[in-house]
């Protein structure tokens, strides 16, 4: 399905979970990583891993954070694999689950920076070189939460409402320069946020049955097809794989 052999992609949030998984299967279809993330230890492992397996990798620890790293990230891509091709800011905390009153300002500031801001921070930096070749793709990884409140979680609820908003107006500014963007809700992933969420015992989704959450490894193919040709119909949108619409477009298997 997917045409993604001898493209480049950044992934953030590649050391662990969702972001691995994504970086694995970039490098089964044929596309150079870059792995960004706090972890650089998780990070070269990981590209040791890739590397051992006929593919391309190269770790770059940093913060989402920080602009700088974002733009030494994608510096490096260019360097390294002559383009880059796509972004997956995929970067995201949950921790400290808190209702508003019992919550620290400085964590839910640091939630905002990580979430939303570092999502900008991939756009900012990423976009200049698309535009440079005149094409792109920028998968954000959204979530359910950024349409619907749930206790505890005010700092990634509204950050990922924001990131809803970021995708849309992204998209409407590069659109029709040949850069798609376009944003990815997964449902429940079985990752290490999940077993944070499980233990908060804060709200409903603290409470789901873990057989539940989808494997890691189908949100990448998720976002191989978002980049791919059959993607192109979803630009400015937030995809999501919480129905069988999406999973069927994706060829997963179905919730029955
Ligand atoms: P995870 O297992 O906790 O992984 C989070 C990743 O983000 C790690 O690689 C972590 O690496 C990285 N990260 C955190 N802070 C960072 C920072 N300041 N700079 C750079 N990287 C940073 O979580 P996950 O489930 O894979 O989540 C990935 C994305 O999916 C998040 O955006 C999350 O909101 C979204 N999502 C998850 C679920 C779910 O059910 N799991 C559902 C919907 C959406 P380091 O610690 O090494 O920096």
């Amino acid at each position: 399905m997917e045409n993604l052999s001898g493209k480049t992609a950044l992934v953030t949030g590649a050391s662990r979970g969702i972001g691995a998984a994504i970086a694995r299967h970039f490098a089964e279809l044929g596309t150079k990583v870059v792995l960004l993330a706090r972890d650089g230890k998780a990070l070269s492992d990981l590209a040791a891993d890739i590397g051992s397996l006929g593919g391309q990798a190269l770790a770059m620890p940093g913060d989402v954070r920080r602009y700088a790293d974002l733009e030494h990230a994608v510096a490096a891509a260019v360097q390294r694999f002559g383009r880059l091709d796509i972004l997956v800011n995929n970067a995201g905390v949950i921790e400290p689950i808190a209702r508003l009153a019992d919550s620290e300002p400085e964590a839910w500031g640091r939630i905002a920076d990580i979430n939303l801001k570092g999502v900008y921070h991939g756009l900012r930096a990423a976009i200049p070189q698309m535009l440079h070749t005149g094409s792109g793709v920028v998968v954000n990884i959204s979530s359910g939460a950024a349409t619907s409140a749930l206790e505890g979680w005010s700092h990634y609820c509204s950050t990922k409402a924001a990131v809803l908003s970021l995708t849309a107006c992204a998209a409407k500014e590069y659109g029709a320069h040949g850069i798609r963007v376009v944003g990815l809700s997964p449902g429940t992933v079985a990752t290490e946020m999940q077993a944070v969420i499980r233990k908060s015992g804060i709200n409903p989704v603290s409470r789901l049955d873990p057989a539940v959450h989808i494997p890691p490894e189908w949100v990448a193919r998720a976002v191989a097809f978002l980049c791919s040709e059959q993607g192109e119909e979803f630009a400015g949108t937030d995809f999501s794989l919480k129905d069988n619409a999406g999973r069927a477009r994706v060829g997963l298997p179905l919730i029955v």
